[in-house]
């Protein structure tokens, strides 16, 4: 049985473990799929029993957004972060949400905390998806290290293109002078294991290089992270087999849910989805729980709350729809994956947040 928690500010409280290489900023490395990085292996580890804990940082589309009527939602962009057991965290974008997760982990710090360990899964380059990585507080110190995971790129690399928008004119500093370290690796296609996980990455349609990525925790269960999606424009039924593969029976899907069907009529070869498609894509998977995601920064938390509803309706109870919001937790594990329960007496503003039931 799978229990699913729901409650806000998740306190990481975990150590952080053993580092497995060093490469400074500014000197960014490239591995491909088949490459014999150290950390970098093939879905063959046996890993124990898990739990995991996803919280939410920043769940805004396209540019943060900061005003009342969008503050029970959050205003700020892409950025996740997967607790699993102890191990280092894996984080999910590096959107304006990221700050708020550096900030949290210093709040946490004692005297003799190591420095940072972690990985991000960079789903792509556009600014909603990186523009937290420059004020993430915990790179200002020493043995500090982010290792970076995203799309290779065309004509350039993936660690290029991020020391060409961290530097002046753009930013104060370049990425080398901060004392922590950031490594790059470039995979576009492939399974590979992180410390405590195994994750899968697939092409997504999108504008631009994009990855999605599924992240398997044996009996904790699963995450796939879809946050940028274009919905096929003349078939809102189409699936495309990466999707699906990194979607299909999934615990929790998270998912692009930018437009509703008018939007989507007039920015359809935009980049993303609509609500509708976004429970379509949960149900040709057969998910445990859909979070959508990526919200228009034009959309208020009413608007937000009543697709959110909409989803609801549509899953039919076919599985869980929660609305991802800025401090939002879930923690799931167990074995199997036979039910779910969701306990929402914890979350603030629940109108904002609609749960169907299993
Ligand atoms: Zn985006
Ligand atoms: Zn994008």
């Amino acid at each position: 049985m799978v229990v699913l928690r729901v409650f806000l500010h998740n306190l990481f409280t975990a150590p952080i473990s053993s580092i497995t290489f060093d490469v400074r900023l500014g000197q960014p490395s490239q591995h491909r799929p088949g490459d014999q990085a150290a950390w970098l292996t093939f879905f063959d580890e046996d890993l124990p029993d898990h739990m995991i804990d996803i919280t939410f940082y920043g769940v805004r589309g396209s540019t943060p957004c900061c005003c009342p009527s969008t503050m029970g939602i959050g205003g700020n962009t892409s950025c996740v972060a997967l607790q699993i057991d102890d191990h280092e965290p894996v984080l999910l974008d590096l959107g304006t949400g990221l700050r708020y997760f550096g900030e949290q982990l210093r709040a946490q710090e004692t005297g003799a905390a190591s420095p940072f360990r972690g990985t991000a899964l960079v789903t792509h380059l556009h600014w909603d998806h990186v523009q937290g990585l420059p004020f993430f507080v915990p790179l200002l110190r020493d043995g500090a290290h982010l290792t970076v995971v995203g799309p290779g790129q065309v004509g350039s690399s993936l660690g290029e293109e991020f020391c060409s928008f961290v530097k002046p004119p753009l930013f104060p500093v370049g990425l080398e002078v901060l004392p922590g370290t950031v490594d790059f690796v470039e995979v576009d296609n492939g399974q590979l294991a992180i410390d405590g996980a195994q994750i899968m990455v697939r092409p997504i349609e999108h504008v631009g290089e994009t990855n999605g990525y599924r992240i398997t925790a044996n009996s904790a269960g699963s995450v796939a992270y879809i946050p940028d999606h274009q919905q096929p424009i003349d078939n809102p039924t189409l699936v495309r087999p990466g999707a699906l593969e990194l979607a299909q029976g999934v615990d929790y899907l998270i998912h692009d849910a930018q437009y509703d069907n008018d939007e989507f009529a007039q920015k359809g070869e935009w980049g993303h989805s609509t609500i509708d498609y976004a429970v379509e894509v949960a149900a040709q998977a057969e998910v445990g729980t859909l979070l959508l995601f990526h919200h228009d920064p034009a959309h208020d938390d009413d608007w937000v709350s009543q697709a959110g509803n909409r989803a609801v309706d549509l899953a039919a109870g076919r599985f869980d729809v929660v609305v991802a919001s800025e401090g939002l937790t879930l923690t799931s594990g167990g074995s199997g994956a036979s039910e779910s329960s969701i306990n929402a007496g914890d979350v603030a503003g629940e109108d904002l947040r609609s749960v169907a039931g299993n």
